[in-house]
């Protein structure tokens, strides 16, 4: 049960959004900016993601005639223009996803400001909008960024975890929209081995990590919540991962009573849900 459950659109049993952060090579360059143009493995790994690994993920959606959000790093559509215009193409959501993926930890608030305007500017410039949705590096959010989401009139953040459901966030400087992500939806714990982030981890089989995926999945459905899977391209977008998810995307459209929205709408349709809507205060 949930504390304060919402009644989905069209009487929908569930809301889901499947969400992609496209990292692609700026993980290896920042995280070995010494040398990083030395390892070709780990850039080439990185590379999969945008040109790949979203061609093989859009042509699902555009088969199932689902329309999700990727988050992108600025330097990231900058280095990758056809791929920000294919997802475009397909009508779906780009929300920002820092400017080149450096965790906001290991800089000052200034820096991050600096980074966060130059990504805007991308945005702004590739899709011709502001971005209406924001998911820190590694989750990193701070007060500075959560207060500087909420001037710049952004709808929703992705990366704090207080809540099952989508929930508001209030601080000194207003509201926002939290879609809280969490551990047990994120494909880098069960697919993820970086020797170069000294991330060396057991790589589970496609259908074991996948598995992880559907049991979120099917306890949120039995609980009327939202299922939001946190993906990277390069590798849930791999062939034998994508195919696992893709058949668990086919069983869940044909069911039909799930609600497949991109990020803005299901923040949208929070925003709207007014004093039903669970409130998070943050002393910030
Ligand atoms: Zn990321």
């Amino acid at each position: 049960m949930f504390l304060h459950p919402i009644a989905w659109p069209e009487g929908k049993r569930c809301a889901a959004s499947v969400t992609f952060d496209i990292d692609a090579d700026t993980l290896v360059r920042v995280g070995r900016p010494k040398d990083a143009e030395l390892r070709l493995q780990a850039i080439s790994a990185g590379r999969y993601g945008p040109t790949v690994a979203v061609p093989r993920i859009l042509e699902t959606y555009r088969r199932l005639e689902l329309t999700q959000t990727f988050f992108m790093p600025g330097w990231v559509m900058e280095h990758y223009p056809e791929t920000v215009e294919a997802i475009l193409k397909g009508g779906h959501e780009i929300g920002h996803h820092s400017w080149m993926h450096e965790d906001p930890m290991d800089h000052s608030d200034e820096k991050e400001a600096e980074l966060f305007g130059r990504a805007m500017d991308v945005h702004i410039k590739m899709t011709g909008s502001a971005p209406l949705g924001y998911r820190a590096p590694v989750y990193s959010i701070t007060p500075a960024i959560l207060n500087r989401l909420i001037e710049q009139h952004f709808l929703y953040d992705s990366s704090m975890m207080a809540d099952d459901l989508p929930y508001e966030v209030v601080t000194s400087k207003g509201s926002i929209i939290e879609l809280p992500p969490h551990w047990g939806n994120d494909d880098w714990p069960p697919f993820a081995h970086m020797e170069e982030l000294d991330y060396v981890m057991p790589v589970r089989s496609p259908s074991d990590g996948v598995k992880a995926f559907i049991e979120e999945y099917e306890a949120m459905y039995e609980a009327g919540g939202f299922w939001m899977p946190v993906l990277h391209p390069f590798l849930t977008g791999r062939l034998t991962r994508w195919r696992e998810m893709e058949r668990h995307l086919e069983r869940v459209v044909e069911q039909g009573d799930v609600w497949f929205a991109p990020m803005k709408d299901i923040a949208e349709y929070a925003r709207a849900q007014g004093d039903g809507l669970r409130k998070d205060s943050l002393d910030c």
